[in-house]
């Protein structure tokens, strides 16, 4: 297996202002200190609550959000130090897809004029050429080549979000950041846009970066997944390590959670109680120990870190401290 993204110590601080003078009071650790790789071809799922910092993460990667600190290393090129132009040409190369696909579409745009956007942007192709290209993708993602000249509000919105996915794949990207890309469509239409990505990424040799809320939504999609939790990854692993034996208790609590459509199995559901702390002043120790069971007294004062503790499985907890 090839590494095609890999992301060294990320953070990103948002300074706090206050007072009549707006002096800065401390930082909002919106990322802090993050860690991880992405393998060619396979899907990543990044999972936790709002606020928690999985969307600013999945900005950072592009640079729609600059980092405070850390490496982003993309196909062997380092990002955070390219100048903006030559960053553009990245985003050739990385597409997003968002959760509200109204909100992403210009409404005063035909879908013709959505899509062949990206590929203006990037210089591809003449006018007759890229109007075909639009056309295809349009079949590609399950959508009819007449539908080319409809304006966005003329769809439904898992359509409107197979436009969002078509948008993302005209320049050909290598890797695909998806920030909650079915939260917003109802459940029947969750899994039909689940299975156009599956298919989308076994023929295009797509990789993706899967950003969610719950850990329901990332199983069937995610080679492996982390869990992030105030700004922190707390766990990441194998899908099947994580659901079948996850390690941190946040991981074993957002599993609770997850609802279980056969009301006839019984399984052991933690609810997560507590409220989220907030990101501006989280707790000091472990991050999660205002809201865990089996918090001990070193939990409130020494932060955890990242540890392999099973081979490729990684948890910051002190309950597997050697
Ligand atoms: Fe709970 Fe302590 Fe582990 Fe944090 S480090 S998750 S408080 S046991
Ligand atoms: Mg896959």
């Amino acid at each position: 297996t090839e590494v095609l993204l890999e992301v060294e110590k990320l953070k990103k601080y948002f300074p706090i202002t206050g007072g009549v003078l707006g002096k800065k009071t401390g930082d909002v650790k919106a990322v802090d200190d993050i860690s991880f790789f992405v393998n060619k071809g396979e899907t990543l799922g990044l999972v936790g609550e709002s606020g928690c910092g999985k969307s600013t993460t999945g900005r950072m990667l592009m640079r729609l959000i600059e980092p405070t600190e850390g490496k982003v290393v993309f196909d062997g090129k380092e990002l955070t130090s390219l100048s903006e132009s030559d960053m553009r040409k990245i985003r050739k190369d990385v597409q997003m897809v968002f959760q509200d696909p109204f909100a992403s579409l210009n409404p005063r745009h035909t879908v013709e004029k959505i899509l062949e956007e990206p590929l203006i942007v990037h210089g591809i192709g003449n006018k007759q050429e890229r109007r075909r290209k639009v056309r295809e993708m349009l079949e590609v993602v399950g959508l009819s080549s007449y539908h080319a000249k409809r304006y966005p509000h003329q769809f439904s919105g898992g359509q409107r979000q197979r436009i969002g996915i078509a948008r993302a794949l005209m320049t050909k990207p290598k890797l695909i950041i998806a920030d909650e890309p079915v939260s917003a469509l109802d459940v029947s239409i969750q899994s039909q846009v689940l299975n156009l990505l599956e298919d989308l990424q076994n023929e295009f040799g797509l990789t993706y970066i899967f950003i969610a809320h719950d850990l329901g939504v990332v199983k069937h999609i995610s080679d492996r997944v982390g869990v992030m939790y105030l700004g922190r990854l707390v766990e990441i692993t194998t899908s099947s390590q994580l659901y079948e034996k996850p390690l941190h208790p946040y991981t074993q609590a957002l599993l609770g959670a997850v609802p279980i459509p056969d009301p006839t199995v019984k399984v052991n559901r933690e609810i997560l109680t507590g409220d989220l702390p907030s990101p501006a002043n989280p707790p000091k120790g472990c991050a999660f120990h205002t809201r865990c069971k089996a918090c001990m007294e070193i939990c409130q004062t020494d932060r955890p870190v990242l540890e392999e503790i099973e081979p490729g499985h990684y948890a910051a907890c002190h309950l597997y401290k050697k």
